[in-house]
């Protein structure tokens, strides 16, 4: 058998394998890619296969870095069935119409600037028709049961964790009467999370592929209620909005969950919480009605009020007016929007209305991508553009790991560890940027004692019983000029911050010159050693 890695291969997003047995096809996942201009680009590529050779997909769970590119595979020339959990396809039947409905307003916008500029017409990836129609494919399967995709291919999903109805995919492979199995992690969930089940134990399985984005990292353990108070009432204090971008998917939820408990028990006032995001209010309702996969306390919560809990001021704010009228509300409030990275959708409008007032603050609840507006807030960028306007960061930007979806160093190692039954012969490191995955391999070797492997993007495992080998692509991915030129521009409005403020500074108490003047010679000195080694 074949596997190769299309996506999430050295990234966090663009999940997609695609594994061949017996002259049959079966895409693992088909995500869209997210972050920086240059990974975005690979969205608009060709796949690296062709669409109506394909017999099935099997989808691991409905984040749009999995799932995001099943209409484009489908209005391309797919013709089998996607196989997903009950839920996951429910939220599906919601997500896909919805990220298509964004890539048609980029496109328009898009053509909008560019005709002015006389560059070319650009189409959508896909449209909202092109989803509706994928969702016909879709085939829902329970957890735990066997399902026989293609002679001598059967797969079995089992609980990950990580979001409502999210699976890690057993694939068991006959081959000249030998059964390999192979074990695909999806996107792996923390256990002890609030609503979620803990991910699956998987006793044994040949070869594991296994996501690390926070292979590098361990989640911090604390107090996520005591600490979500302190930034709620700090900012009520001063009088400023709590502006939190969040995943519709899973994070809104639990937050609501938070914020339910916090503010029962007193710890926050009454101020009022708005969801705005059409998307989190769908799928909360989604996640109200399969109360069967969660636990108790959660299942109530939730299903108090048609999907949202039980708060006395909860505003859901379902149109565009709706949501641009939030900006004139007086006092303070806590604004849940999409996207989670900052990148699209209504939060850009609450950014662009909060992110220059000290009073208010951005609370960042997941994991943000290389490249990502999210990322860079966290970083510390002291300005950013917002839809074509630059904008002064003075706001409190926090960044709360512990809500994060997705298992830690330790998590995942502590789940790799008990793959005893068979030992794995290779684990394959995929979904983590190069600084998270490498230190897990090596970890992994150490502690475990399995070999590991990191593809890139269009490398070929070739596996045979539990002799394996990769052929490697070699596919360049050339880097957007774009990208370049954006961290250039940043570079030089920072810059500029930093004249302004050494200016005043010296203003102020010339003393300090003769000391500025040796900082910033060291630093030109510096800067021009680093720029003459490129
Ligand atoms: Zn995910």
């Amino acid at each position: 058998m074949k596997l190769q890695f299309l996506g999430a291969a050295q990234i966090v997003t663009g999940s997609s394998f695609l594994l061949e047995v017996a002259g049959k096809k079966i895409l693992i996942d088909c995500g869209m890619f997210q972050g920086s201009k240059t990974v975005r680009a690979l969205n608009y590529r060709n796949f690296l296969y062709e669409p109506a050779s394909i017999d099935c997909v099997v989808l691991t769970h409905a984040h749009i870095d999995h799932c995001g590119l099943i209409p484009k595979l489908c209005k391309q020339g797919f013709k089998g069935k996607v196989y997903a959990t009950k839920v996951t396809s429910e939220l599906c039947g919601i997500m896909l119409p919805d990220s298509a409905h964004i890539q048609e307003s980029d496109a328009e916008i898009a053509n909008r600037k560019g005709e002015r500029a006389g560059k070319k017409h650009v189409e959508p990836l896909y449209t909202v028709d092109d989803a509706l129609a994928a969702l016909a494919h879709f085939a829902p399967v329970a957890y735990n049961d066997e399902l026989n995709l293609i002679p001598g291919v059967v797969v079995r999903f089992k609980d990950a964790g990580h979001i409502i109805g999210s699976a890690i995919v057993e694939v068991f492979v006959t081959e000249n009467n030998e059964t390999v199995k192979l074990l695909f992690s999806g996107d792996l969930g923390q256990p002890d999370q609030p609503i979620i089940k803990d991910p699956t134990i998987i006793d044994g399985a040949d070869y594991v592929i296994t996501e690390s984005t926070y292979g590098n990292r361990l989640h911090l353990h604390y107090d996520k209620e005591d600490k979500l108070a302190e930034i709620i009432n700090d900012t009520v204090d001063r009088g400023g909005n709590v502006v939190i971008p969040s995943f519709a998917v899973g994070r809104t939820q639990t937050l609501l969950f938070y914020l339910h408990k916090l503010w029962k028990e007193n710890k926050i006032s009454d101020i009022p919480v708005v969801i705005d995001s059409p998307l989190a209010i769908a799928v909360t309702q989604i996640f109200a009605h399969n109360t069967q996969e969660y636990d108790e306390e959660a299942a109530k919560l939730l299903s108090s009020i048609g999907g949202l809990p039980e708060m006395p001021h909860l505003i859901i704010a379902k149109t565009a007016e709706e949501s641009r009228a939030l900006n004139n509300m007086p006092g303070s409030k806590i604004i849940i929007s999409a996207s989670g990275m900052a990148d699209a959708g209504r939060i850009l409008h609450h950014l662009k209305h909060n992110l220059w007032r000290a009073e208010a603050s951005v609370l960042f609840v997941g994991y943000q991508a290389e490249g990502s507006m999210g990322r860079r807030l966290v970083d510390g960028i002291k300005r950013v553009k917002i839809m074509g306007e630059e904008v002064g960061v003075k706001a409190k930007i926090y960044n709360l790991e512990g809500f994060s979806a997705h298992a830690d160093r330790n998590q995942i190692m502590e789940w790799l560890s008990r793959i005893n039954n068979p030992k794995p012969a290779n684990i394959f490191l995929v979904h983590g940027e190069p600084i998270a995955s490498y230190p897990l391999a090596d970890l992994i070797g150490e502690k475990i004692k399995v070999s590991t492997y990191i593809p890139r993007y269009g490398d070929t495992a070739i596996i045979e019983g539990r002799t394996w080998r990769v052929e490697e692509a070699n596919i360049t991915i050339e880097p957007v000029a774009k990208d370049l030129e954006d961290f250039l521009s940043l570079a030089e409005a920072e810059y500029v911050q930093i004249k302004k403020r050494i200016l005043n500074v010296v203003l102020r108490e010339p003393d300090k010159l003769r000391d500025v003047a040796i900082r910033v010679e060291k630093v030109v000195r510096y800067m021009k050693k680093l720029m003459n080694d490129i």
